[in-house]
């Protein structure tokens, strides 16, 4: 791939961000309109604060911002910390943190680490394009098997294909979960609703390659979008060519409309379809979550057709916040599912 990076200084004002570790700010024809920050950072590994729903205590995420590009996401605002803006700054300055494994290995060795379950894919995805340059997932992997620690990984991104040897070899050892994010199988709607991702076919097919190395692969079907993803027609399309591309299991759920994410959504859905910003305005009302009764109804919906496909023969997995024996009970069908990242 051609990198002809560049630093930049002068009057660039990417040159002037504050961001603790700056090493330099590179551009490159390969990734047309975005920065990348290259940074030396201190701690890889983020603790989930203990009163979060998250099912899982520790998270890494080798970037900050991400060139998928999902109108949807809520880590969006997670861009403020940094002064820059949770919209286009979001999709287009990404931070990398080129130290990643290094730190990590050195965080796994401590006494005190008591190797509870990592997760990977909250915040930024993983394998981003720009994986493809950095490597930083196979040091990350490396590092969390060498030292007995389970994780998972979520991603939109094919690219983890490359680490699957890895992957497989990790898993003889410790607990490996992967999943892939797929919520929608219109390929003209997946490309104005999250514009930098692969296509759907590219992610059931990741599915397909992840499932054929011997690793189970469920998926996260999230966002269900209101009146533009719930029919039962539409549902009934992404479960069959989930249960066709042999996902191992399905976890849906609706829109989350956190600040950040909200206003960068409601501006595209003003954009894509304005007859529906103001029953979105409605529904959207009472705060960043659907109201139950919507949440209750998808839940018996998802659960119909998620019974159609065969997936509720098996337990759903669920991520550990702690070593303890994981439950298997699954959820009550009708009941919407914990959300299981931050995305
Ligand atoms: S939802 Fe995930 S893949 Fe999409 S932009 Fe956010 S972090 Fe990236």
């Amino acid at each position: 791939m051609r990198w002809e990076a560049r630093e930049l200084g002068g009057t660039d004002p990417a040159a002037l961000l504050p961001l603790a570790g700056l090493v330099r700010t590179v551009r490159t024809p390969d990734f047309a309109g975005v920065t990348f920050h290259e940074v030396l950072c201190r701690s890889a590994l983020n603790r989930v604060p203990a009163a979060s729903s998250m099912p899982f205590a520790w998270t890494i995420n080798p970037t900050r911002g991400c060139l998928h590009r999902c109108t949807y996401c809520f880590a969006r605002r997670t861009h403020e910390y940094l002064d820059l803006d949770p919209g286009k700054d979001f999709d287009t300055q990404i931070v990398v943190k080129t130290n990643i494994a290094e730190v990590l290995r050195k965080e796994l060795a401590r006494a005190s680490w008591k190797h509870e379950h990592v997760a990977l894919g909250t915040n930024s995805d993983p394998y981003m394009r720009a994986e493809g340059r950095y490597r930083l997932m196979p040091g990350i992997i490396a590092a969390l098997a060498e030292s007995g620690t389970p994780f998972s990984i979520l991603t939109k991104g094919p690219l983890l294909r490359r680490d699957l040897p890895l992957l497989v070899e990790a898993a003889r050892t410790v607990d490996v979960s992967v999943a892939v994010s797929l919520a929608l199988v219109d390929p003209e709607l997946q490309q104005r609703l999250e514009p930098g991702t692969p296509t759907p076919r590219a992610r059931l097919d990741l599915v397909r390659a992840i499932t054929d190395a011997g690793l189970e692969c469920s998926v996260l079907a999230m966002p269900i979008l209101p009146w533009l993803t719930d029919s039962e027609e539409q549902l009934d399309s992404l479960y069959a060519a989930l249960a066709d591309a042999g996902a191992s299991d399905v976890t849906a759920g609706a829109l989350h409309l956190r600040p950040g994410a909200r206003e960068w959504f409601l501006a595209w859905l003003g954009r894509e379809h304005p007859a529906l910003l103001p029953r979105y305005r409605r529904l959207y009302a009472g705060g960043s979550y659907a109201p139950a009764d919507y949440r209750k109804w998808l839940g018996e919906r998802t659960g119909r057709v998620r019974r159609r496909h065969g997936f509720d023969r098996r337990p759903p997995r669920r991520w550990a916040r702690s070593p303890e024996p994981v439950p298997t009970a699954a959820p009550p069908a009708a009941l919407e599912p914990a959300q299981l990242a931050l995305f």
